[in-house]
This record gives C-alpha cells, sequence and structure tokens, in this order.
C-alpha cells in the first residue's frame, strides 16, 4: 500500500491540493524513475497526491494512456526568478516603471503558468520579497504554478558587520524565507569579483546553518566560490569562473553547484532591447555576457569533470526565460557534453535532495508526491525530448494534458 515518507514540514508543500480518494491510473510507454532507472511498459497509481504504486507492465484500465509518451518526475529548477517580467511598455520591469502591484503579481502568476506547464513543477526562487504570497497561493491551489521555495530579499550589500548579518538571517526566517541566498561576488556584467569577505560569509552561512536553513551564494570569481565554501555554504550558483581547484574542494565539502549552460545569456542577447539602458544592462555588460557563454560552458565541463562533485540544475530564468527552463538542459547535452540521463537525474533526484526534499520529490517511486511528467519521445536519448511535454501533474493534480481525457473521470483535477 502507501508508503507514508516523513511528515511535510515545509510551508511550501503543503498537503495535497485536490485530494482525490480514487486512485488514478497513469499507463506510462516509458518509465524515467529520476534515479537512472528506465522501465518500459509500466503502471504508475496516483492517491491522494502521492505515488501508490509503480508496477511493471501496462494493465488496462481508466487513467490516463500515456503508453506513447515517456513519463518523467517534474523538473526541479533550483534557480528562476518568477518576479521578473517585460512591463506594459515591453521594457523590464523595474520598481517605478509605472506598472502597478496588481499587474506585477499577474505577471508573475503567468511566468508561474508558463514554467509549470513546461514541466518544471519545482522551482526555487533566490529571491524576491513578492514571493511569499505566490509561494503560499500556488501551495492553497489558489493559482496554478510550480512549488516555490523563496529565500525573500536576498543578502548582498558589503556594508554590514556579522552581527547585523547574523540578524539578517534570523529575519529572514521569521519573515518565512526557506533558505537565505547571499552575494558573494559581483554580478558578472560587473566584472565578477569577491564583494563580502570570509568573515562576511562564515557569519551568514554560520548562522543560517544554526538556524536550519540552507544558503545559496552567487558567486563567479573563483575566489568568492573558495570563500563561501570555506563557510560552509550549501550551493554556489553561476561559478563562470571555476577553476579546478575550487570545484574539488567543493566537492570535497559536499557543496551543491548550479552553473547556467547558457538560456539565461542566450535570453538577456535575445531581448537585449528589452534590458538595454537599465543599470548594468549597458555595453560592457551585455559585452561581458557574450564572452561568459563560452566561458559558461568550460566551467560546466570543468565541474563535470570533477569527481564526485554534486551538480544541481538551475537555469536564472528571468524575464523571456520562464517556460523555456529546459533549453539550460538542452544545452549542458548539446554544448556541454553531458550524458542526458544524467542531465535529468541532476534536474529531478539530485535537485530535490539539494533542496532538502530527497524524500519527498525528484523520484517516481511509492510515497513520493505525484508530480509527473510525460514528454513525446525518450528524453534519455534525446534530450530535446523536453521540449515536448504533453502531460504535467503536481501533488497529484492534472494542469496540462494534450491528449484524450480519461473515459471515466477520476476528479483528478
Ligand atoms: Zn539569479
Amino acid at each position: 500500500m502507501h508508503t507514508r515518507v516523513a511528515a511535510l514540514t515545509m510551508l511550501s508543500l503543503p498537503a495535497v491540493l485536490a485530494a482525490q480518494t480514487t486512485p488514478v491510473t497513469i499507463r506510462a510507454g516509458r518509465l524515467i524513475d529520476g534515479h537512472g532507472g528506465v522501465i518500459e511498459n509500466a503502471t504508475i497509481v496516483v492517491q491522494e497526491g502521492r505515488i501508490s504504486r509503480v508496477d511493471r507492465g501496462t494493465s488496462r484500465g481508466t487513467g490516463y494512456d500515456l503508453s506513447h509518451y515517456t513519463v518523467l518526475p517534474g523538473l526541479i529548477d533550483a534557480h528562476a526568478h518568477l518576479s521578473w517580467y517585460f512591463n506594459r511598455s515591453g521594457r523590464y520591469h523595474t520598481p517605478n516603471d509605472g506598472d502597478t502591484p496588481v499587474q506585477s503579481m499577474l505577471a508573475m502568476t503567468a511566468n508561474a503558468f508558463a514554467t509549470l506547464t513546461s514541466g518544471v513543477t519545482t522551482i526555487q526562487s533566490p529571491g524576491s520579497p513578492e514571493d511569499k504570497d505566490l509561494r503560499d497561493f500556488i501551495a492553497n491551489g489558489g493559482t496554478p504554478g510550480p512549488r516555490v521555495l523563496t529565500s525573500l530579499q536576498p543578502i548582498s550589500s558589503p556594508r554590514f558587520t556579522p552581527d547585523s548579518l547574523r540578524e539578517i538571517v534570523r529575519r529572514r526566517k521569521a519573515d518565512g524565507a526557506d533558505f537565505i541566498k547571499v552575494f558573494a561576488s559581483q554580478s558578472i556584467r560587473d566584472g565578477g569579483t569577491q564583494t563580502l569577505s570570509q568573515e562576511q560569509l562564515d557569519a551568514i552561512c554560520g548562522e543560517a546553518k544554526a538556524q536550519g536553513l540552507r544558503t545559496l551564494v552567487h558567486a563567479h570569481s573563483a575566489e568568492s566560490m573558495r570563500a563561501s565554501t570555506l563557510a560552509g555554504c550549501t550551493q554556489i550558483e553561476h561559478g563562470v569562473f571555476a577553476t579546478e581547484e575550487v570545484l574539488k574542494l567543493m566537492a570535497e565539502r559536499g557543496t551543491y553547484f548550479d552553473p547556467q549552460c547558457g538560456l539565461v545569456f542566450r535570453n538577456y542577447l535575445d531581448n537585449r532591447a528589452k534590458y538595454e539602458g537599465i543599470g548594468n544592462y549597458n555595453e560592457a555588460g551585455f559585452a561581458a555576457m557574450e564572452k561568459a557563454i563560452p566561458l559558461a560552458v568550460a566551467a560546466l565541463k570543468r565541474a563535470r569533470a570533477t569527481p564526485g562533485l554534486k551538480i544541481v540544475w538551475g537555469t536564472d530564468a528571468v524575464a523571456g526565460a520562464h517556460g523555456r527552463n529546459v533549453e539550460d538542459l538542452i544545452c549542458r547535452v548539446q554544448d556541454g557534453g553531458q550524458p542526458p540521463m544524467e542531465a535529468i537525474t541532476s534536474a529531478t533526484s539530485l535537485g530535490a535532495e539539494a533542496l532538502g526534499l530527497g524524500n519527498q520529490i525528484g523520484r517516481i517511486a511509492p510515497g513520493y508526491q505525484a508530480d509527473l511528467i510525460a514528454v513525446e519521445g525518450d528524453p534519455s536519448k534525446d534530450i530535446t525530448a523536453l521540449r515536448r511535454v504533453v502531460f504535467v501533474m503536481k501533488g497529484g493534480r492534472v494542469y496540462r494534458w494534450d491528449g484524450e481525457r480519461p473515459a471515466q473521470s477520476t476528479a483528478s483535477n
């Protein structure tokens, strides 16, 4: 029967959205379990929002017939900014650009919908204060979107003393942050050099750990990555200038690495007119991003060549990229040389582990949340199959199905 896993404690993983009591059967032509396993012809039974059984063979019966498709766990994007969007004038939204808070919120929900229906069922946002309401509304089933974990406002100013940084960490926790996001280096558009001292990073990541929170660190230069690793921070984002030495240190310390392959840079360049002239989106900034594309691919290759390094998948999706998240996984395989199954595992079970949700999401196995997507083709052989999503279920509720409805309604949506 039902393998009960640890009780849900996180706000962002609420009890089942649509608590169907009737089991829903899903027939999968091919099942990728999120942990490297494949079953040809499988039947998944979903009950009360969770996977209750996975059987070999496709039994007939009511439910969703995905026998012409590959079913895999919903993807987990460790780094996406749902609050970023293009405003009513077609420009990157900034405070005081004339958009109302309602317009901003509607744009966020549109980003959430585009992300979910593209097959990404969980995202981590590092972060913005608006995430909190979106996270909670999605969690309550009030608006469709991926599960959201957020840092709320990131910590970026190098002015604070270690004591005041510890205080900020505690305040974020009290405000409902799921984790802490910190900038240890400049933006790639400004050179990416270290901005916070070892002492400041020690304070932030040490206090977060004491408070039971993970830490995500924006770091491009090898020095800032090294300092973050030594401070015991959980995960390092970007790392365009990562060296073999610092990647080895990260592997030794168990620090997760979240490099981007290309989507974030290409998206900025494709949408240059919508960003240009705002902050560091200037000529030098765009030149730096253009230069970063081959550097990012090289960093990814160095990371993959580092034994034991845990590489998760985060796109850094901003305005223009929501719903196209999988392009960064495709880049990893096509440009970075990552085997497709390894890319899929990084975006499912390993991504879940990095979020501290390794026994909740990221796998198709009894007891796990029923976060399932189906695609045309076999993404373990042709990663571009991830562009052809036909079915999305999150927490047992169906948000997308391009085929025929089940003959008998199963109250799954
Ligand atoms: Zn980011």
